[in-house]
Order: C-alpha cells, then sequence, then structure tokens
C-alpha cells in the first residue's frame, strides 16, 4: 500500500489493517488478535529460512519470528515514524538494548546525551560499559559541539533523547546527524517522549528510532511494550534477526493488539496532553511558589526555538522547581486528587512524581545534581482530563504547602 501521500491522522487508524487480510476472512475492521504461537504450514516443502517466509504476503510459521497482530502493529508503527522497517518489543528497554547491540562490538566507542531516560543510562554503564568492553561517553548533548568534540574514529554509535527526562532538554537531532554521519556512526534517536506525532527523527535525518510503547503510543497504561523504527536495510535486517533469535524478544499478541488501538488515537490524545501542558506550564511559570519550569513550549525555555524548528507540538510532559524544601514537596504531591503519584508518562491519566526520589533514584546523589534533578523537582505528565480540573488540582497542593507554613492560630 502506498502511505507516502496519506495524513499522519488516516496511518494512525488504517496502516496495518486489512480487512479481508490474512487471518480476517470475515472482514474485521480492526486487526484480530492471534494469540496462536505456531501456524499450520501449507506442506512439507515450504522454505522456513527466516528471509523466504514474507508475513507482508500472510506467511507465518512461529510467533516468536513473526505474528499477524504484531506485523500489523509494526507496519503502522513503520508508516507513522516515515521508517520502512519496524520491530515491536516486549518493553522499550528491550527495544533499545537489541539496538544498540545491533550496531556495536566490543572496542566500539558510543557518545550518549547525560541526560538520558535513567535505566537506559544504566544499561550502558553496567552492561555495554562493563560487561562488553563498549566506551561510552555521556555529553550535554544540549551543545551541539559538545558531540562533535566526543566523537572519535571508533565511534560506531550516537545515542540521544530529545526531549529528556525530566528537564526537557533537547537536542538539534539534523545537526548531531550531520556529526554522526561525517563519522560513520549509526545515530539513534529515542522518540518516546515527543511520539511521532510531534516530531519524527528519521525525516531530520536519524538512522533508527526507539520507542517505549508503554508510554505515548499506547496511551493508556495498560502494556508495556517497546518499538524499534529504521529505514537502514542492513541495520532492519540485525534487528530483526536479533529480535527473532539473538535476543528472541518480542511484543505478545495481547499487547500488540492494545497498543494497535492505542494508536488510532494518537493525534487526537497528544492534542489534548499538550493543551494541558501548556496550560499548566503556564499557570506555574505564574505561581510565587515556583522558581522554574522546564517546557519546551514556554517561551523561556532557553531551546523553544529549536523545538519550534524540529517539532510539530510540545508535547504533554513538564517539570518544575517549588521554592521550598522536599517536605513542602511532599505536602504539595500528598494533597493532589487528580494527579496520580506514580512514575511513568504518557497515559490518558494524569500523573506527578518527584524525579529525586522516585525514578532517578537510582543514580548517585552526584550524577543527580550534575542533571540538575534537585529534590524540590516535580515531573508532571498532563494526562487529557479537563483542563480547569488539573489546574484547580495544582491550587490544592499549593494551599497545601501554604498551611504548612502558616503560623498555627492562637485559639487552636
Ligand atoms: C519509559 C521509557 C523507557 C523505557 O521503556 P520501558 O517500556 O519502561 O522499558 C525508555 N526511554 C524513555 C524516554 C522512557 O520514557
Amino acid at each position: 500500500m502506498d502511505e507516502t501521500d496519506r495524513a499522519f491522522e488516516t496511518l494512525a487508524v488504517t496502516a496495518g489493517e486489512e480487512p479481508f487480510g490474512t487471518g480476517s476472512e470475515a472482514g474485521d475492521v480492526i486487526s484480530p488478535l492471534h494469540l496462536a504461537s505456531t501456524f499450520a504450514l501449507p506442506g512439507l516443502d515450504t522454505d522456513l529460512s527466516l528471509e523466504d517466509v514474507d508475513p507482508d504476503a500472510g506467511e507465518f510459521v512461529y510467533s516468536r519470528l513473526s505474528n499477524p497482530t504484531r506485523h500489523a502493529l509494526e507496519t503502522r508503527l513503520a508508516a507513522l515514524e516515515g521508517g520502512d522497517h519496524a520491530m515491536a518489543f516486549s518493553s522499550g528497554t528491550a527495544a533499545i538494548f537489541t539496538a544498540i547491540l545491533s550496531v556495536v562490538e566490543p572496542g566500539d566507542h558510543v557518545v550518549a546525551f547525560d541526560d538520558l531516560y535513567a535505566g537506559t543510562r544504566r544499561m550502558l554503564e553496567e552492561v555495554f560499559e562493563t560487561r562488553l568492553d563498549v566506551d561510552v561517553t555521556f555529553v550535554d548533548a544540549t551543545e551541539t559541539t559538545a558531540v562533535e568534540a566526543a566523537v572519535t574514529d571508533e565511534t560506531a554509535f550516537v545515542w540521544m533523547e530529545t526531549p529528556t527526562n525530566p528537564r526537557l532538554e533537547l537536542c538539534d537531532i539534523a545537526a548531531i546527524a550531520e556529526i554522526a554521519d561525517r563519522a560513520n556512526a549509526t545515530f539513534g534517536v529515542d522518540n518516546t517522549f515527543a511520539s511521532p506525532y510531534f516530531q519524527r527523527p528519521l525525516e531530520l535525518g536519524a538512522d533508527v528510532v526507539a520507542h517505549s510503547a508503554t508510554k505515548y503510543l499506547n496511551g493508556h497504561s495498560d502494556a508495556v511494550g517497546g518499538a524499534v523504527i529504521t529505514s537502514d536495510e542492513a541495520l532492519a535486517e540485525q534487528v530483526q534477526f536479533n529480535q527473532q533469535v539473538g535476543v528472541g524478544d518480542m511484543l505478545a499478541p495481547f499487547d500488540s493488539y492494545l497498543v494497535l488501538r492505542g494508536l488510532k488515537t494518537l493525534p487526537m490524545r497528544m492534542r489534548q496532553h499538550e493543551r494541558n501542558a501548556a496550560a499548566i506550564a503556564d499557570y506555574l511559570e505564574g505561581h510565587e511558589a515556583v522558581t522554574d519550569v522546564y517546557y519546551p513550549g514556554l517561551e523561556s525555555h532557553p531551546q523553544h526555538d529549536l523545538a519550534c524548528e524540529q517539532m510539530d507540538g510540545f508535547g504533554g510532559i513538564l517539570s518544575f522547581e517549588l521554592a521550598g524544601d522536599v517536605d513542602d514537596a511532599a505536602s504539595f504531591l500528598e494533597a493532589l486528587k487528580e494527579f496520580t503519584l506514580a512514575v511513568s508518562v504518557g497515559g490518558v491519566e494524569s500523573l506527578i512524581e518527584l524525579p529525586a526520589g522516585m525514578t532517578h533514584e537510582p543514580l548517585s546523589q552526584a550524577e543527580r545534581e550534575e542533571l540538575g534533578i534537585t529534590d524540590t523537582l516535580i515531573r508532571v505528565s498532563a494526562g487529557v482530563e479537563a483542563t480547569d480540573d488539573l489546574l484547580a488540582d495544582l491550587e490544592r497542593g499549593f494551599d497545601a504547602i501554604a498551611q504548612r507554613s502558616a503560623p498555627i492560630a492562637e485559639d487552636d
């Protein structure tokens, strides 16, 4: 199917759907859930070599290799990121691990953003550096020159994330793509925070994109999954081999079904996430108990211009610095009723968390300080609820802080 001239909203609903395709002879308008672990073969002489089995032609052998429901999802993810190939994994972590494993060898050098998702940073340090003899340099990639300075003849892979977690820092995808290109290094981007609706790194020159599908792609906080998307044939072959054989990690049919369903509303959800995040950022920026707000959509964001250039929207995640101490932060968080205290982002419900004590607790105090993650930095994942209810809830949080510091009334 030619998907090049169809709009994102259309692809989100239809890419990968074939009402009279494989296994849906009844004409199901949505991809059916294929739970089978194995598939009946046409005959004894069927060629089972990986490169000769074609899921696009409805050929399936065994569900670790390929499965019709997962294949429908992979087809749609490729269309949405503007790539030729997509592979779905059981988590974002597995997707990122497999993408990196498919490129680097012992002795290689990797340049990575110092502000990566904490799990990815630990993976690079404790698996790739410590066990696989890969040398990793972490740089402040908000400065493109720092990336350029870190690249060596040995650099095989450049791994970035933008916007980052939890400070919403950006790196210049097109500029870093050129640096990686000159160095003959593969350039990968974790596009989880923006989602393909707001940012498509492959169009900006990245070689490979990874996602935690757990977040916006699924969007309903009821599945864990990941994806790798690329148009590089050799890399796709390597990632696919590792997905099917080298690692043997793939998204299960039921989770593939959930992400397929979630994706249909990705554009509408992203617009409402963004509307809420922008309103919250504005509200917080004007609040006396807040010293800093980090959201790429704010003109005060140091990289607002870059965000306007490389993104189609600013997303639904922001963070802010509370005036006061960690006990004020605790009072604030405990007073909230609409925002749920939880890690993760990208679901339809609003979540809030304290990175220093939750998502970034595994980092050392020194690493946190270097990344600007203080004990009073709060991260918000704006859901799709009514904006006014979310703002009123934050007001409740600030009231709780004010009461804490108010002198106790004499007649009490
Ligand atoms: C959540 C997340 C991951 C890890 O994905 P899992 O699905 O939890 O394994 C990686 N990168 C980013 C930016 C994330 O938010």
